[in-house]
């Protein structure tokens, strides 16, 4: 039977992969012990590719280690990364098949062995998709045609619905579904929206509610944990912090406000009502010199805002190699009511895509929110990317990025 918290009293895998990169660099010792995500981001990633562990070496290192929580991304649906370039993915829009049959059922049957039973294995459920058919479709000016193709013939539901199914059947799998971050769904136009459209992938191909054991945010995004000095509720001049430009309107100000109340949208719309949110905080932190010790200034709102606040994004949708960020909270279980763990599932050091175009053979394509000199799109307000520069392809090393994770980490190392 599976534990309310899988984190509860856990002794997390570490990834011997990313382990010795970031000990490799100068001061990543530090971190080098801490539990990171493995990303099944190809169906060669199953049984290793290019000389990497693959899923079974990734289990029995875990066996090795004693630990009780191995956790997994799952991360191949058709069509992948609709509204962006950088991790397309090796599926075209229509493999739903293959998706199925060469992806999800190997994995399944990998997992289901019986000498990982006593291994809780949390799988993380396609970051980055269904959000996108919610908010990226339609009329909307942010829609791109690849995601409305995707919305379309469905294949986003049906290949979550498959996964959860699949995966929920093998007893020790506690799957939790991406479910973006507060600067996508935190707006009233896609929160209540955005549970609807998982509620549907989580019963769709005969998969269940029962199937969903949590949700993760903030996956690979870079929104702050709490911000100390810009509450939701906050005025300033009697205008509420909603008006200012960094806000928008939008209902959440930082990750844990947001998980927390979408955890209860989620029950509210047929989700179990003991389902638990993970937080990703590998790259939230926004330490370092940069970070306000106090409110802003009360002279307009915008001034309060930016003065207060954690983030230094130029604008909350650029999502690429963020330039200023740290290392947030340290993986950590059952931090906040409601939150089963803190998790590192995108693994700190690793690409969010390439600064130019790099021809690979992996699927990935060339999205200029990875390029420092991009002026930008409605997805980021037409605001410049703020990238880091000379970055290689998403999930490859990227020594330069870990350097400033490190620098700007808050908790400080
Ligand atoms: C990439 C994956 C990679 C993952 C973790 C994603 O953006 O597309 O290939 O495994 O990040 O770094």
């Amino acid at each position: 039977a599976r534990v309310d918290n899988p984190y509860a009293g856990a002794k997390v895998y570490v990834n011997p992969e990313w382990s010795k990169k970031a000990a490799a660099e100068p001061g990543g010792t530090a971190v080098s012990h801490q539990p990171t995500g493995v990303w099944l981001d190809r169906i060669a990633a199953i049984e290793g590719a290019g000389g990497k562990m693959g899923l079974r070496a990734h289990l029995d290192a875990a066996l090795q280690q004693n630990a009780n929580v191995v956790q997994l991304v799952i991360y191949n649906l058709p069509g992948r990364d609709c509204s962006a370039l950088a991790s397309n993915g090796e599926l075209g829009p229509t493999e739903i098949d293959k998706y199925k049959t060469a992806y999800i059922d190997p994995i399944a049957k990998i997992l289901a062995e019986s000498r990982y039973a006593n291994l809780r294995i949390v799988t993380t459920v396609e970051i980055d998709s269904l959000p996108n058919l919610v908010t990226n479709t339609g009329g909307r000016p942010t829609a791109t045609p690849e995601c409305d193709v995707m919305k379309a013939n469905g294949n986003y539901v049906k290949g979550v619905g498959y996964a959860l199914k699949q995966l929920g059947a093998v007893p020790n799998v506690y799957n939790y579904v991406d479910a973006g971050h507060h600067g996508w769904i935190g707006w009233d136009d896609n929160f209540a929206a955005s549970a609807q459209m998982m509620h549907q992938a989580a019963t769709a191909e005969g998969s269940a509610v029962g199937n969903v054991h949590g949700f993760i945010v903030n996956t690979a995004n870079y929104s702050a944990l709490k911000e100390d000095h810009v509450k939701i509720g906050d005025t300033v001049g009697g205008r509420s912090v909603r008006e200012s430009k960094w806000v928008d309107w939008n209902r959440y100000t930082d990750s844990l406000s947001f998980a927390q109340a979408f955890r209860n949208q989620l029950v509210s719309t047929g989700f179990q009502s003991d389902i638990g949110m993970l937080i990703d905080t590998s790259r939230n932190g926004w330490g370092g010199t940069a970070r306000p010790t106090g409110p802003g200034p009360t002279t307009d709102v915008n001034a309060y805002v930016n003065g207060g606040r954690f983030d230094r994004r130029i604008h909350i949708g650029n999502w690429c190699n963020q330039s200023g960020a740290g290392l947030g909270e340290r993986p950590k279980a059952a931090p906040e009511p409601g939150v089963d763990a803190y998790v590192w599932m995108k693994p700190p050091g690793e690409s969010d895509g390439a600064s130019k175009e790099i021809p690979n053979d992996e699927g990935k394509g060339f999205d200029r929110m990875c390029d420092p000199t991009y002026t930008g799109n409605p997805r980021n307000g037409h605001n410049m990317s703020g990238a880091l520069p000379n970055a290689p392809l998403s999930g490859h090393w990227f020594p330069a990025q870990f350097q400033e994770l490190l620098k700007n980490a808050h908790p400080k190392l």
